[in-house]
């Protein structure tokens, strides 16, 4: 049995890594978001009914603007968990009228793919394939993962999916070609990573959190923070101006469905962002897929991201070279948000961290790269123990 997770300090009240890169702890081994009480926004019971009754209102004005036209929205779907629970939501809940839109990349397996095809027929919604090359997505990964291999640096795991940002400007496309007037997505705030916090305040906040999250100014932030690395990244790897294209396309005018760029060409084109108003209960999430006959794609231990086989490979990625993975910022935040006990949490991280030789060796073969590149601490070949991890060896960084 290969030991998962690495064997590193963690904050004492989440679980973010210690000395992961964008990670301060105090003395008392608190991280600057559980020092600061910062909470992501979530569902509680006390708030629950001021949320329900604005996204009431949204729905109400969805159907509205969707009268007279052969849809009330278009929602993305990929097989995964939450897409699949926001479509199901969506049509049965409150009997929006959907149609589903899906890309299938070069990691989509099979299982995640039936998943599509099961929950469009058993929820009788509309389905449109998206246009876009997986061929392109493939040839582009490959070249983003030889790159981070030699350069070591965590950017590289972005771009390596810079592909699936695209989606967002074609999913508008789709949008405006129906003549439809919202676009509903299924991201909630606890899978946000890291940054993306909020404080846990008065029930109006709920509006507050999406707002601040996806404001102008917070894109605007986000994406000078993007080209900052990316200037540095071109420096010291040339050969990328090559892709300088899809890469501008991914960081700054698709990086997310609310950038000033998507704003500015799409203005009739509405955005909500589901469960920042429903909330998200991973539970209830679960329940609701087995009833409709999701099915968990081979080899996860999460359903969490389950239908990307390359998600597992950039937490690879990421926990080499940032010293973190999406999955302790996830699980971190469901400390904060009150969700789960730091003790429940590491045990989930024993159970469903991601970075698994099997799953790594899948995406490698999708990737056509297997046991071309070496890839430390992965015993890929030859059933070791992991070594540990690289980042227990830096120093701390400066204490808050
Ligand atoms: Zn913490």
């Amino acid at each position: 049995m290969i030991n998962n997770v690495p064997d590193q300090p963690r904050c004492s009240r989440c679980v973010l890594p210690r000395y992961a890169e964008s990670v301060r702890c105090n003395n008392d081994g608190v991280c600057q978001l559980c020092a600061s009480e910062l909470s992501p926004s979530n569902v509680t019971d006390e708030d629950s009914q001021t949320k329900l009754d604005s996204l009431d209102d949204r729905v109400s004005r969805i159907k509205a603007d969707g009268k007279g036209k052969p849809w009330d929205c278009v929602v993305g779907v990929s097989g995964g968990r939450d897409s699949s629970y926001l479509l199901r939501e969506l049509t049965r809940k409150h009997n929006l009228r959907c149609l589903a839109v899906y890309y299938r990349t070069p990691f989509t397996g099979q299982v995640a793919h039936e998943n599509v095809l099961r929950m469009v027929e058993r929820l009788n919604t509309d389905l449109e394939i998206m246009n876009l090359s997986a061929k392109f997505h493939q040839e582009l990964a490959r070249y983003m993962v030889i790159l981070w291999a030699k350069k070591r640096q965590w950017m590289f795991a972005n771009l390596a999916c810079a592909q699936c940002k695209l989606l967002n400007g074609e999913i508008f496309r789709v949008a405006r070609k129906h003549d439809v007037k919202w676009i509903l997505y299924g991201s909630n705030a606890i899978e946000s990573f890291q940054g993306a916090t909020w404080r846990r305040s008065s029930a109006s906040d709920s509006q507050g959190a999406a707002d601040r999250h996806f404001s102008f100014l917070a894109q605007m932030r986000r994406m000078m923070a993007v080209v900052r690395k990316g200037t540095e990244l071109l420096v010291l790897c040339p050969g990328l101006w090559r892709h300088w294209s899809v890469m501008f396309q991914a960081s700054i005018l698709y990086l997310t469905p609310n950038t000033p760029y998507i704003k500015l060409r799409y203005p009739g084109v509405n955005v909500l962002h589901y469960f920042y108003y429903a909330g998200w209960k991973e539970e209830e999430c679960e329940r609701t897929l087995k009833e409709l006959g999701w099915q968990l794609p081979f080899g996860s231990g999460t359903t969490w991201r389950a239908d990307c086989t390359f998600a597992a490979f950039k937490d690879y990625m990421l926990q080499e070279t940032a010293g973190m993975t999406y999955m302790d910022s996830m699980l971190s935040n469901m400390i904060r948000a009150g969700m789960l006990t730091r003790d429940e949490a590491m045990k989930r991280l024993e159970d469903e961290q991601e970075v698994f030789p099997a799953k790594i060796r899948a995406a490698l073969d999708v990737l056509d790269l297997p046991g071309s590149i070496s890839l430390p601490n992965v015993p890929i070949n030859r059933g070791e123990k992991r070594q540990p991890h690289m980042l227990r060896h830096r120093r701390p960084v400066a204490e808050l």
